[in-house]
């Protein structure tokens, strides 16, 4: 058997290749350029139009776009109404954005346990961790894959919540044809460079609720209005202007809105591609028994951000770590999403305590994200299923 790199043999790769990145064209870079060389690079006509084209893409009635996910998240916390007192039921497998939105209102996340299979957020958790206290959920659809959409909203319409969609990994992907986007109360996205589609940094919530788009409106600016109709004092004064709440300065530049509009015209391209590597790696790892493949509901139509490589400890004569180190060493880098939010230290202070979502804790300990994103070659992908076998011919009971 030929001898793994992390004990002296050769390894797969020469370069290594890491599990996302952006796909930056000439194209691309002209249109920031573009804007950087107009009257206005901020607060002008880009960021409109990146709004109206996330509405064409998503079927949203309005989006608005941000700084980033984070402030994304931020404000459809705070247009949700979430305080002090009021409980919001988060996915337990996420990046910590998700939970930190409800912290930032004075809210209490309340986490929910996943699916073994689909690893997200599991309906029947959620149900179960309802009180009278509980104001909303924020549903990740992980990895790319949308949520149970229908066993949520049937929650929802039960008990008055709001849902919010952490959409950061799920722009292209579709709930019985129905873009991500249009149907929950809001939906959140990010445009990190290792999203599917990046502005450098950019995030965006889309809703169909008039209400909720003004307030989302309004705290992305501080909380000031030029609307009269939202005016305390309204006068006719031209130059005035009024705060009415407390907002933020969460916008996004135009340069950005405008790689991000450029960004978006590629997302056909770029879903397809995902779809293409997504059914080789599946293809490739179900013969493998060493391996579980995540589950698809048939309602998603998924343009998957991650693809996770899950592996089945009993069979396997390592622990997550050494196929990890194993696989680094081939010079095929992957990582690891998420620690379950509740096991990082802030949130143990706050008081949560390991073995609440026993799903979430052991899949955190199986699992890795290995390469996929667009600019990924037929051979690259060769690669990392060579790689994968390699370490689990190694590693075989
Ligand atoms: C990336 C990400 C965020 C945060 O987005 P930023 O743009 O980095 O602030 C939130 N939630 C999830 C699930 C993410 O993957």
């Amino acid at each position: 058997m030929e001898e793994l790199a992390v004990f002296g043999g050769t390894p797969v790769r020469e370069k290594p290749i890491y599990y996302g990145r952006q796909c930056i064209e000439q194209d691309d870079i002209d249109a920031v350029t573009e804007v950087l060389k107009s009257d206005l690079i901020t607060c002008g006509p880009k960021v409109e139009a990146m709004e109206a084209e996330l509405c064409r893409v998503t079927g949203a009635r309005y989006a608005v776009v941000v700084a980033n996910g984070t402030a994304a998240l931020h404000l459809a916390a705070l247009a949700a109404g979430f305080g002090a007192g009021d409980e919001v039921i988060v996915s337990s497998v996420t990046f910590a954005a998700s939970a930190n939105c409800v912290l930032y209102c004075g809210a209490t996340p309340v986490f929910a346990d996943i699916r073994p299979d689909t690893y997200n957020i599991d309906p029947e958790a959620v149900e179960k961790l309802i009180t009278p206290r509980t104001k909303g959920i924020v549903a990740v659809d992980f990895t790319g894959q949308a949520v149970e959409h229908d066993a949520l909203r049937e929650i929802c319409e039960k008990h008055g919540l709001i849902l919010i969609e952490d959409a950061a990994h799920a722009i292209g992907t579709k709930y019985k044809g129905r873009p991500v986007g249009s149907i929950a109360d809001m939906t959140c996205f990010s445009f990190h460079p290792v999203k599917t589609v990046t502005a450098g940094e950019g995030g965006a919530i889309t809703t169909n609720d008039e209400q909720l788009y003004r307030r989302l409106m309004r705290v992305r600016t501080h909380g000031i209005t030029r609307n009269r109709e939202e005016m305390v004092h309204p006068t006719d004064a031209l130059w005035y202007n009024e705060q009415v709440e407390l907002g933020y300065n969460y916008r996004m530049t135009d340069f950005q809105a405008a790689l991000l509009l450029s960004q978006l015209c590629k997302l056909p391209k770029f879903s397809a591609r995902r779809k293409e590597i997504v059914a080789r790696y599946d293809q490739a790892f179900g013969e493998m028994p060493e391996i579980t493949v995540q589950r698809e509901i048939p309602e998603s139509e998924t343009t998957r951000h991650l693809y996770i490589l899950r592996l089945k400890p009993d069979m396997l004569n390592c622990d997550r770590k050494q196929f990890f180190d194993a696989l680094y060493a081939e010079n095929v880098c992957p990582q690891v999403h998420y620690l379950p939010v509740y096991w990082h230290s802030y949130y143990e202070k706050l008081g949560y305590k390991k073995g609440l979502c026993p799903n979430a804790e052991q899949y955190y300990e199986e699992v890795m994200s290995i390469p996929l994103y667009y600019s990924l070659t037929d051979e690259d992908v060769e690669d990392v299923i060579r790689a994968v076998k390699k370490v689990t011919a190694h590693y075989r009971r």
